[in-house]
């Protein structure tokens, strides 16, 4: 196991890492296997993935069924390009995703990740309203916002550690208060005023409904959603929600937009939708959009934006397995009731006067450590965590429980125990 700590580290830069906090502030995890819930490492070491593993995996880990599924399909086709061939297992999910949205939209457009589904449903937006002869220039997006880190998706960002060394290069995009738990008239306000202001120049509005998750996993009122997209619709904006984190069962239905009252123009998923097994992202849109673009070759109407790997008929084949285990364990139902359980057993934590902030929306729960000055706190939580067998992986001091759907009662009693535990130890 330690050669294979130091091949890496000479041989690989991580994601979202500073690698030399791996000389003395974090280990590097070798992972050997994993089933359901647990990782295992190469010495007897597991960990119970609390975060799924970046918010993917909502079925466990080597999920009998989707292996299964995956395996057929391995055999019959891996890939093929997406322009002018097609296959069933892309077909039938496509069918599925439109069915499950109760045919809110019409048509999915594909990618292979969260932020270049972004990218396609921005440049939707964009290219929607320059062939309506709209001049527009900008999006609108929420402070504390996080939409993934490609150029277009980090332009409507607003997360300093993310965008600051790109400032110069970003796409303009005005950003309004973030809406917070219940308050969220002064957002609405901002919004209204941005919109009067400058409506000829704005593609589209773009928001994560009900929890901006990268951002300190912030849980607002569903009737700010609502409100927002009726003012872009009334001003003529594009909405487009990202559910890419909260999609697929996250908040407690299968998509947010339903606790909302509304649909947007664009819904962009990802994440989930495989289970976590492939990279797959698709964004669903009404044939008003669709529309816009389908005419005549020599119009340059078309929708050019393809990734090699768009389509994927593995990830496609998981994807669909994904569906079938909601359908057939009646998973949303199941999920208030662990969601419940695990709230219930959360209350504990609140002996601690250093955690503030318990919330939860479905199946993610969050708090915030406060009154440690300049102490990574989240860092120690982490460390701590995995000594006790938890992934964790805090945003700064916000800790967040968002574990595969597939979590027994007793792992649960298990995390919270050594949560409590770990917090022993901060006093
Ligand atoms: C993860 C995430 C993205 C980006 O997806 P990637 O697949 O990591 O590129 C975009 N938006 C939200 C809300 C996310 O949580």
């Amino acid at each position: 196991m330690d050669s294979l700590v130091r091949e890496d580290l000479e041989y690989i830069w991580h994601p979202c890492m500073q690698m030399h906090d791996f000389e003395k502030n974090v280990p590097l995890v070798p992972i050997k296997s994993a089933s359901g819930v647990y990782l295992y490492g190469y010495n007897g070491e597991k960990y119970i993935d609390c975060i799924s593993s970046w918010w993917v995996n909502i079925f466990g880990h080597c999920n009998p069924y989707i292996n299964q599924k995956l395996k057929e399909q391995v055999d019959k086709l891996e890939h093929v390009i997406f322009a002018t061939f097609t296959h069933e297992p892309i077909i039938t999910l496509s069918k599925r995703l439109i069915k499950l949205t109760n045919y809110s939209f019409d048509k999915c457009f594909y990618a292979d990740n969260g932020s270049s589904v972004i990218e396609v449903a921005l440049k939707m937006a964009f290219a929607a309203k320059r062939f309506e002869d709209k001049n527009v220039n900008s999006f609108i997006s929420l402070q504390n916002a996080y939409h993934g880190e490609t150029i277009g998706a980090l332009s409507i960002g607003d997360i300093g550690i993310y965008n600051e060394s790109y400032k110069p290069l970003l796409c303009k995009s005005i950003k309004i208060k973030a809406p917070r738990g219940d308050f969220y008239l002064e957002s609405l306000e901002e919004l209204e005023n941005t919109l009067k202001e400058n409506k000829d120049k704005i593609a589209a509005f773009v928001l994560e409904p009900l929890i901006q998750c990268a951002g300190g996993m912030n849980m607002y009122n569903a009737e700010f959603v609502k409100e927002a997209t009726n003012l872009c619709r009334k001003y003529g904006i594009y909405v487009i929600f990202d559910e890419i984190a909260v999609g697929f069962g996250r908040t407690g239905s299968m998509f947010a937009f339903e606790q909302c009252g509304v649909t947007p123009d664009f819904l962009c998923l990802s994440k989930g939708i495989s289970g976590g097994y492939l990279p797959l992202s698709v964004v669903l849109l009404k044939n008003e959009v669709y529309n816009i673009f389908y005419a005549p070759f020599y119009e340059n109407k078309a929708f050019l934006h393809s990734h090699s790997y768009t389509g994927n008929a593995l990830a496609c084949a998981c994807a669909n397995a994904t569906l079938d285990i909601f359908e057939k364990d009646n998973v949303i139902v199941a999920n208030k009731i662990l969601s419940d359980f695990i709230w219930e057993k959360a209350q504990e934590l609140l002996e601690f006067n250093f955690i503030q902030n318990l919330r939860r929306c479905g199946m993610v729960l969050a708090f915030d450590i406060v009154g440690f000055v300049n102490e990574r706190k989240g860092l120690e939580v982490f460390n701590k965590g995995l000594k006790k067998g938890l992934l964790l992986r805090p945003l700064g001091n916000t800790i967040y429980f968002m574990p595969p759907y597939v979590i027994t009662k007793d792992e649960v009693l298990f995390v919270f125990d050594n949560l409590k535990c770990i917090f022993e130890t901060f006093q």
